[in-house]
């Protein structure tokens, strides 16, 4: 099957068949959206520094926005700068994490931190290549701090673009992660200086409207939808559906809140009683917790949170 033929969905009996040249997304229907309907999150607000915004997108990692923002709030209030977040200590940084997940984001914030603050003169990067050498920063964050922080002409793609551009332009209900991605979303920036907004107007119309489960198409600003177009044909990939209740994952939070709570290192018997359905996967929890660095155990026997395990 060709290309063409695949994307048009020809060769399985559909009627309409549209042209290479729509392979796009019309810049000025998806930009005058944005301008109306753009949600007004703290981390967009023009004072907001290339810093505070790289916080955000580790925060908002796998983490919804209505979780993010009052920790963040409160986060670069106490740290604005990469420097002041480097002074603190692992534990401070663990404990203002909260209950946000995946607690080694913010081990790898506070080492970015460091490395920022006394390699960079304080200033975060604006270059991808440069962004990618730093801790915990991957292909996409650093496209993403690339753009929404310098204005850089750089294709930014997470699950609601890669989504929005599966429908839209290729016809299909949702797209695999894939290398390809890239230079997918990189052809379809405008040439001009609204690219950076482009991309942040395609992640929320994956975020607010062209959602995974509910698109809502009626109010979608897309007059081109490959997928809309077909009769909205199924899609190809099995969702997972992310438990959390009774995961490693859930067990590993109810170990660290323990650890959070207390200003002191505390007993194996203080940690047991946290999570006592399964003591095979509670040990199992707290020993990765132990290889990921985000606990230490002291010379008595006691734990801590990272740098907390020294007894005075
Ligand atoms: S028309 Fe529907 S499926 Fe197509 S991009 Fe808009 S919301 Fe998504």
């Amino acid at each position: 099957m060709s290309a063409f033929h695949a994307d048009t969905g020809f060769e399985l009996g559909m009627a309409v068949i549209v042209p290479e040249s729509d392979m796009t997304i019309e810049s000025d229907e998806l930009l005058r959206w944005y301008a109306q309907a753009r949600r007004d999150l703290p981390w967009r607000k023009p004072e907001v520094t290339p810093w505070q915004i790289l916080v955000s997108e580790f925060m908002l990692q796998q983490t919804p926005v209505s979780r993010v923002e009052p920790i963040w709030l409160a986060w670069i209030e106490r740290w604005p700068t990469p420097s002041a977040t480097a002074a603190a200590g692992s534990a401070e940084v663990l404990r203002a994490w909260g209950k946000l997940g995946y607690p080694r984001r913010a081990k790898r914030l506070h080492e970015c931190a460091v490395v920022i603050s006394s390699h960079h003169d304080d200033v975060v990067p604006a270059d991808v290549e440069t962004l990618l050498t730093l801790p915990g920063i991957g292909a996409y964050t650093a496209r993403a701090v690339a753009c929404f922080a310098y204005s850089a002409r750089v294709p930014v793609v997470d699950t609601n673009v890669r989504r929005v551009v599966a429908r839209a332009v290729h016809g299909r209900a949702d797209s695999p992660a894939s290398v390809r991605d890239l230079d997918d979303v990189a052809a379809l920036l405008p040439d001009d200086a609204t690219a950076p907004v482009f991309s942040a107007a395609l992640m929320e119309l994956g975020a607010t409207v062209c959602t995974a489960r509910n698109p809502r198409c009626g109010i979608c600003p897309l007059s081109v939808c490959r997928w809309r177009t077909a009769g909205f044909p199924a899609g190809t990939e099995v969702k997972r559906v992310q438990k959390y209740a009774g995961t490693d994952r859930q067990v590993r939070g109810k170990l660290m809140d323990v650890l959070r709570a207390s200003s002191s290192p505390v007993t194996r018997a203080q940690l047991d009683v946290a999570w006592l359905t399964d003591t095979a996967q509670r040990d199992r929890a707290l020993d990765s917790l132990l290889v990921d660095g985000l606990v230490e155990q002291t010379t008595d026997g006691r734990f801590a949170l990272a740098g907390e395990g020294e007894i005075p």
